[in-house]
C-alpha cells in the first residue's frame, strides 16, 4: 500500500479514480459494488445496480447504473422524483407515461413526476444505463390491482408491460 492509498482510506472518502472495467458479466468499476436492484420481488427481473456517484461524494444527487439482462426488465412503478437516464451499452425499450420507445446507447430518457415507466431489455442483448436521481427522494409505487387492470388492457402498450 502507497502513501496515497493510505491516505483514501484513512479519510473514508471515496477514491478520486476508480477505473472502468469490463468484465464478461457486465460493466464494472473498480471499489463499486454490484447490488441488488431491489431487495426481493417478482416485479423485475435480471437486474443490477451500482451506485456510481451519491452521498459518499457529497452531491445532492445519486448516479447508478443498471444493467438488465436479455429478456429482463425493471419494475413498473411511479414517484414523485424524476429520472435522467443516458443509455450506454445494449438494446431494448422503455414504457413511459402512454409509450413505449425503443432506445439505442447514447439516448437520453426523461421520466417526468408521477409517470409509470419500465425499461426492458431485448431478448437478445441486454439494456444498460446510467440513472440520475435525487438523493432526497420518495420511493416508487406500484399499480394497484385496479391500475394493473387498465395498465394490461391498455391496446398501446397492454402488450408490452410486466407486472
Ligand atoms: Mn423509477
Amino acid at each position: 500500500m502507497n502513501q496515497h492509498d493510505a491516505q483514501e482510506i484513512s479519510t473514508n472518502a471515496p477514491p478520486v479514480v476508480r477505473s472502468f472495467r469490463e468484465k464478461q458479466d457486465g460493466y464494472r468499476w473498480d471499489a463499486v459494488s454490484l447490488l441488488a436492484y431491489k431487495p426481493a420481488g417478482t416485479h423485475f427481473k435480471g437486474i443490477t445496480r451500482q451506485v456510481l456517484f451519491g452521498e459518499a461524494e457529497d452531491l445532492a444527487c445519486q448516479l447508478r447504473y443498471f444493467e438488465i439482462e436479455p429478456g429482463g426488465h425493471s419494475t413498473l412503478e411511479r414517484h414523485e422524483h424524476v429520472h435522467a437516464v443516458m443509455i450506454v451499452q445494449g438494446r431494448g425499450r422503455v414504457f413511459i407515461g402512454e409509450a413505449v420507445h425503443a432506445v439505442a446507447p447514447f439516448d437520453l430518457v426523461y421520466v417526468p413526476p408521477l409517470t409509470w415507466h419500465q425499461f426492458r431489455a431485448s431478448d437478445q442483448d441486454l439494456l444498460g444505463f446510467l440513472c440520475l436521481v435525487p438523493c432526497d427522494r420518495d420511493r416508487p409505487v406500484r399499480p394497484t390491482a385496479a391500475e394493473a387492470d387498465t395498465l394490461r388492457t391498455h391496446p398501446t402498450f397492454g402488450n408490452f408491460i410486466r407486472l
